[in-house]
């Protein structure tokens, strides 16, 4: 039996329990640009998007809500707003008395960046407390607003004293989160979403489950946002999306749902919209057959009946991710109307870091943090390394969040200003500030010089 979550309203639509799976997106313009903001917005809304989600870096931004908002009303679209906020509590709270949602990420509420590597139990126990005295102020806005809050744990940034006690793992993100849904109901506030997310499929699966399970045990049980981050654009992004947030909604689980992709964010939506049809039925469904059995070493071949090349991504993806998480895989094949599809199966096997047969790419979709064209740059550097069979590229739109969330990739090519990329090596940062002009050549000669290039 699959148990329902509490609903969370978020302006008129309700998450949770048995509403609709929902969709939402973000934009990426800048938030103190209203028009460009509203055109981005009655795009998404035309396209289906339930939910919208905007950067909100300082107070002047969060201020602007309210003029975007009246814009949206004079052309009659009425859309709940997300808040997207870090390490400013004080943004956070101008934002909740504007908006419907704001986005905190526990990771950097309150707990800064630190070289900090342990903590005795006494600091952790101040900390929390110390939390718990920061959140107080949003929360009581958010009770007399009616705002919904979600905490958004996200795997690449956890904060140093949640790395100390639980180390980068699914647990941590869990953890990470529930402290402040405990603050949160020792204040009797629960208009609370959660979400784990992870450029690692299995990461985003596994945090998910464990989430319910904790909350579970604890006799709670607050509604889900999914996602898998940095995604990528393409087949790719889709076949991590499809995987991630569609096996969760197979298993009943996810209230809410964001397929992130470099590409326009309207894009989301009719694929989000799909992964809906095809998996957010909210009950538990049957595990896909694997037509001739597990055999050793393990091959999964799935068969379907000439199936929309669409459907197929999607189903073939979901179901490949579902047997491989009951019992692991080394290989695929899939059919469809008897005809094999050795692509997809490769893509699926890619994008579940099974089997590597190109380099990967992690890639955010970027936000109004964005300050160069992702999507160009995305394409530029894959022009030049896609022959790199498994090494990782991360190609992300910001330094504030996108070095932690570059996950494990080789390398890092960051937007860190109007047209400036930064080139990493791993975490490590090799080259700062160059224009972007010059910026893919350095990065092939940074690749060279380490020897990955092949
Ligand atoms: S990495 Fe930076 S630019 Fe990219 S989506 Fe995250 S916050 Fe926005």
């Amino acid at each position: 039996m699959v148990l329902k979550s509490l609903v969370v309203r978020v302006g008129d639509t309700a998450i949770g329990g048995d509403n609709v799976v929902s969709t939402q997106s973000m934009t990426n313009t800048n938030t103190l640009d209203t028009n460009g903001t509203v055109e981005q917005i009655k795009i998404l809304y035309n396209t289906g998007c339930q939910i919208v989600r905007l950067t909100v870096r300082n107070v002047q931004e969060a201020d602007n809500l309210k003029n975007i908002k009246v814009e949206l009303s004079k052309r009659k679209i009425n859309i709940p707003f997300v808040a997207d906020v870090h390490f400013n509590p004080e943004v956070a709270e101008v934002a909740a008395k504007i908006v419907e949602k704001v986005r905190i990420n526990p990771g950097n509420y309150v707990d800064k960046r630190s070289e900090k590597t342990s903590f005795t139990k006494e600091e952790d126990k101040k900390e929390i407390q110390n939390i718990s005295y920061r959140l107080k102020p949003l929360l009581e806005i958010c009770k007399k607003y009616k705002t919904a809050i979600r905490i958004g744990t996200n795997h690449g940034s956890l904060s140093e004293r949640i790395l100390f006690k639980y180390g980068n793992t699914a647990k941590g993100m869990v953890e990470s989160a529930l402290e402040f849904v405990e603050i949160c109901r020792d204040f009797d506030f629960h208009n609370i979403i959660l979400s784990m997310k992870s450029s690692h499929v299995p990461t985003m699966i596994s945090s998910n489950q464990l989430l319910v399970t904790e909350m579970q045990k604890r006799g709670y049980y607050y509604p889900l946002h999914l996602g898998v981050t940095e995604a990528g654009d393409g087949d790719a992004a889709r076949i991590k999306s499809a995987a991630g947030i569609g096996s969760l909604l197979a298993e009943g689980i996810g209230d809410t749902i964001r397929v992130s992709l470099t590409e326009k964010p309207e894009n989301e939506i009719p694929f989000a919209k799909k992964l809906i049809e095809n998996y957010g039925k909210r009950k538990r469904l049957e595990l896909p057959k694997n037509s001739i059995g597990i055999t050793e070493p393990l091959e999964y071949s799935l068969s379907y009946k000439n199936i929309s090349s669409e459907d197929l991504l999607i189903n073939a993806s979901v179901d490949f991710c579902r047997l491989h998480f009951k019992i692991k895989a080394k290989s695929l094949r899939i059919l469809n109307g008897g005809a094999e599809n050795k692509t997809l199966s490769d893509e699926i096997l890619q994008a579940l870091g099974i089997k590597y047969t190109k380099a990967e790419y992690i890639a955010c979709p970027s936000c109004g943090r964005t300050l160069f064209n992702i999507i160009e740059e995305l394409e530029k550097v894959r022009q030049k390394t896609s022959h790199l069979k498994g090494l990782k590229i991360a190609v992300m739109g910001c330094i504030v969040n996108g070095i932690g969330e570059m996950a494990e990739a080789d390398y890092g090519y960051v937007g860190s200003g109007p047209e400036k990329v930064s080139l990493y090596k791993s975490k490590q940062l090799v080259k700062k500030n160059i224009s972007i002009t010059s910026a893919v050549d350095e990065l092939v000669e940074l690749i060279k010089k380490n020897n990955d290039w092949k």
